[in-house]
């Protein structure tokens, strides 16, 4: 008797076994009866909202504005109508600001493996269960990548994680900085340079550093006691080149930005080995709303401040980003990151052929030219696809470029802001193709007047619609 119970309870156990493989996360047995998982309406919810197609000129949101039950599109620019499909030919092309958003077709492509969903009670607590602030699996993540992308040398680095590299700059300012001195820390950076680094010194005004210009000016200094903390940003923001630091002995500390260092934006010549390199999310999957950057460091005091200015100013990074992050990751890296940064360079280099064969007959105005060079990630010799480019206004009539090209219906960020001089303007080419196809339509029209041509609108309505 007792045998055929326990036979019996190895039956009942099987068949419960089987009957969790077969129905974990879509049925739960609730009351005697099986019903939906908590999951499904979480799914359903997030594939409603992504099947509101907006024309192609937008997008819904699941935090969105909702009106009469149905997710509202938010429409990119120039375009309108509750689908988004009303195009407003008297719109200006806005190339301000740098949102990544031209890598947003290839996460719609992969919309299954990128998708997360996060129960109600994940990870509430202030700290991961070994006490760190930081998730382990994403570290290892994030040295993996590296080793596939041939970008950066993590052995022997310790991570930092922040929210955006933004946050991290400023760490790393202030942990390179002296501490109780008479004489602050000159912070430097080379014209043009991204106008965080003097913004961000200014602003927390620290007895311990002082932002005080150009490096340039202080390459020759007679000063040996003060020490110098140069920002090198590599490629650089705005004109893309790969940056090398120009401060040398034992009181230079560079900080290496290497926000823009993927196979989208540069040929990778070699993996970079500095003591304090700086990367974000932003500009690598385009997801700059996630904020969420990292600093690979090699000093380990340097990186014991940098943790301690994470943990007193936002106590490490948010979960739910190192999550997402995290997910995300694992697609980049999939097929030793092939997918992304094919996507990323081919969609870069269009625009900028698209660009340079605009600007080709135009003596009015120039961009940044750069010489191939051989990438070791792709195995082949490439030309770099910035960015960013960096317009100058040729004639001394246009030096103020900023307004020449704003009165030609393009909003470009003004030269002035990276500490150059009014004849340039930076114009962003990762927002999204409607951004970029107004961008080279409002192109053509002033390089055709220059050349005594005329536009034509038509063509701009086949390259948007
Ligand atoms: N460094 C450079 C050179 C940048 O251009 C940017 C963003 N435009 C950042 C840092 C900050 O990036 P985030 O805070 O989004 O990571």
């Amino acid at each position: 008797m007792g045998k055929i119970q326990s036979c019996m309870y190895v039956v009942c156990l099987l068949c419960s076994a089987t009957l969790n493989i077969l129905f974990v996360g879509r049925y739960v047995y609730v009351s005697g009866k099986w019903e939906v998982g908590w999951s499904r309406r979480a799914a359903e919810e997030a594939e409603a909202v992504a099947a509101v197609s907006c024309s192609g000129h937008g997008r819904a949101y699941l935090d969105g504005l909702v009106v009469d039950g149905s997710p509202v599109c938010e429409c990119n620019t120039c375009f309108g109508g509750p689908d988004c499909s009303q195009f407003s030919a008297s719109c200006v092309a806005d190339v301000d600001s740098g949102d990544p958003l031209f890598l947003e077709p290839f996460w719609m492509q992969h919309a299954a493996s990128s998708a997360l969903l996060v129960a109600g009670w994940h990870r509430m607590s202030y700290s991961f269960h070994d006490h760190s602030l930081i998730s382990k699996e994403l570290e290892e993540l994030i040295r993996k990548l590296h080793a596939i992308v041939g970008n950066a040398n993590t052995t022997g680095r310790f991570i930092v994680f922040g929210a955006g590299s933004i946050q991290l700059l400023n760490a790393a300012v202030h942990a390179l900085s002296p501490h109780n001195s008479s004489a602050p820390a000159k912070v430097v950076a080379t014209i043009p340079f991204y106008p965080v680094y003097k913004s961000q010194t200014d602003f927390f005004r620290s007895v311990d550093f002082q932002f005080v210009g150009d490096t340039s000016l202080w390459k020759n200094t007679s000063d040996t006691t003060s020490n110098l903390i140069e920002f090198v940003t590599a490629p650089n923001n705005p004109d893309g080149k790969l940056n090398k630091a120009v401060l040398q002995g034992p009181n230079a500390k560079p900080i290496y930005d290497h926000a823009y260092y993927w196979p989208h934006f540069t040929p990778i010549p070699a993996p970079a080995d500095e003591d304090l390199m700086i990367f974000t999310f932003s500009k690598l999957t385009g997801h700059a709303g996630s904020r969420f950057g990292w600093a690979l460091i090699k000093d380990k005091d340097v990186y014991e401040t940098m943790s301690n200015y994470m943990s007193l100013n936002v106590d490490g990074v948010s979960r739910d980003t190192q999550l997402r992050a995290f997910k995300l990751l694992k697609v980049v890296t999939r097929g030793r990151g092939r997918e992304i940064f094919e996507f990323g360079y081919k969609t870069m280099k269009d625009r900028w052929e698209k660009l340079n064969r605009a600007l080709l007959m135009s003596r009015r105005f120039s961009v940044q030219e750069s010489s191939p060079q051989y990438c070791t990630f792709s195995g082949k010799v490439k030309r770099p696809s910035p960015a960013y480019a960096w317009l100058k206004c040729e004639k001394e009539e246009d030096k103020e470029c900023y307004r020449v090209l704003k009165k030609a219906g393009i909003i470009g960020r003004n030269g002035t802001l990276f500490s150059a001089n009014s004849s340039y303007v930076r114009l962003s080419l990762i927002k999204t193709q409607d951004d970029f196809d107004i961008l080279l339509h409002q192109i053509n029209k002033l390089v055709g007047e220059e050349n005594g041509g005329k536009s034509s609108m038509r063509r701009m309505k086949s390259t948007v619609s």
